[in-house]
């Protein structure tokens, strides 16, 4: 490596070498013929087949209002009532607790604003420094107009210390919200110790858990979650739905005012196809749970071992015991994360970075940064995320293809010595 270069020095450094890569691979982003190797699973997933199928018929014969008097909006009622009955089965809660949303951030934002609204004069928001920025945005802008937010710190394998929590959580603390399992590492956080913990000190709970659902079991009937997140698009159904389970009891302060739907704590018209799309992917997700927690873990195990093994410098960043079955997310050293994804795009394989382009030059994402991880090694992560869509065929596919891959951008790094 060369010392006189710096990892942030975007002139010098790693942003240009992903222009040279750019260059070198012209890559036809539109190539159609190419198969694509899915494994970005936790930034999206496939509509399962018997999803779309559920969802066609709402647009078209059944495009009734379900708020409507007539029998023709009404049957698409019935339809929304079934689908809260799915999504209450796999969560293992009540029908009358599910409130559907548009997606994860609007459930994550409608709990931690109505949770202060519900609170009195409390002014105190305790979270982690990893959540999804559905979250930690928001507690930023309550923190701009006076709120007090503390957002725990995580060790170096992004787990959290349940004690350090505990000792934030004061008389002047409204709600405590803490994500189930962290979308770029995986790691999934104890947060049925958590629930329990919080709920002895008599404080509001909320996780989210768009990570987790239909990746990993959850029963409401056994936990001490006052609300929880999820998204529609994140297990099989499409975009643009979601859920916040709400425990009978806890109050809600909508986020959404207007008219009566979702007994007024949601107002506007529902996005039906979604909704039924949503009930039947819990279904699904229902019988094939264990799948997940076998076949996809295995694929996952499968890639993660080959990789570590045939390429020298990698490593897994996160907890490694306690993580979803489907997520591994590894860095490669001296190089940078969007110049392997183009390479790798090349090969129409899909996967995701662990740094964003903000404002020119390339930034580490905040959680590898909460996590101490080296700017060397968090510029060169890459997120594999599965699902039971992939094969084992693919994994072998990947693995091969990753060596080539890095070999040929340590070669181009001004980082690695020649
Ligand atoms: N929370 C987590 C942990 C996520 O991973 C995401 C999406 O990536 C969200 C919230 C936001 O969900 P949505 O895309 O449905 O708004």
């Amino acid at each position: 490596m060369d010392p006189s270069l710096r990892w942030d020095d975007k002139d010098a450094g790693m942003t240009k070498c992903v222009k040279d890569v750019e260059k070198a691979v012209k890559v036809n982003y539109r190539d159609s013929n190419m198969k694509t190797i899915y494994m970005d699973n936790n930034a999206t997933t496939k509509v399962a087949d018997e999803v779309r199928e559920a969802s066609l018929p709402f647009f078209s014969e059944l495009y009734g209002n379900p708020s409507s008097m007539h029998t023709f909006g009404g049957q698409v009622g019935h339809s929304i009532r079934i689908a809260r009955e799915q999504i209450a089965s796999l969560l293992g809660c009540g029908s009358d607790e599910i409130i559907f949303t548009s997606c994860g951030t609007e459930s994550d934002n409608t709990a931690i604003k109505s949770a202060l609204a519900t609170s009195g004069n409390k002014r105190k928001i305790v979270t982690s420094r990893v959540e999804h920025p559905g979250i930690l945005s928001t507690c930023r802008e309550f923190e701009h107009h006076g709120y007090n937010i503390v957002e725990i710190p995580v060790d170096k394998k992004g787990r959290i210390d349940v004690n350090e929590l505990e000792e934030a959580i004061d008389d002047d603390t409204a709600v405590v919200s803490i994500m189930y399992a962290n979308n770029e590492t995986g790691v999934v956080f104890p947060i049925e110790r958590i629930a329990e913990m919080v709920k002895s000190k008599g404080v509001l709970f909320h996780t989210d858990a768009v990570q987790a659902v239909g990746k990993i079991p959850l029963d409401m009937s056994k936990s001490n979650i006052d609300m929880l997140s999820l998204s529609g698009h994140k297990f099989h159904a499409p975009k643009g739905v979601g859920v916040l389970y709400v425990r009978k009891g806890t109050r809600l302060a909508p986020f959404m005012l207007g008219g009566h739907q979702e007994s007024g704590k949601r107002a506007g018209t529902e996005n039906v196809p979604g909704i039924v799309a949503m009930g039947k992917a819990c279904e699904l997700a229902k019988d094939i749970i264990g799948e997940e927690n076998t076949c996809v873990k295995e694929m996952r195990d499968a890639l993660e071992t080959a990789i570590l093994k045939d390429c020298v410098d990698s490593f897994v960043n996160g907890d490694t015991e306690n993580r979803l079955p489907n997520t591994t997310n590894i860095s490669f050293e001296y190089i940078e994360g969007e110049a392997i994804l183009l390479m790798m795009n090349k090969y129409g394989i899909c996967a995701s970075s662990g740094s964003a382009c903000t404002s020119g030059s390339l930034e580490p994402s905040h959680v590898l940064r909460a996590m101490g991880v080296p700017f060397t090694a968090a510029h060169g992560s890459i997120r594999f995320s599965l699902s039971r869509y992939n094969t084992m065929a693919e994994v072998e596919f990947v693995a091969d293809k990753m060596p080539e891959i890095v070999n040929q951008l340590r070669q181009l790094s001004p980082f690695v010595k020649g």
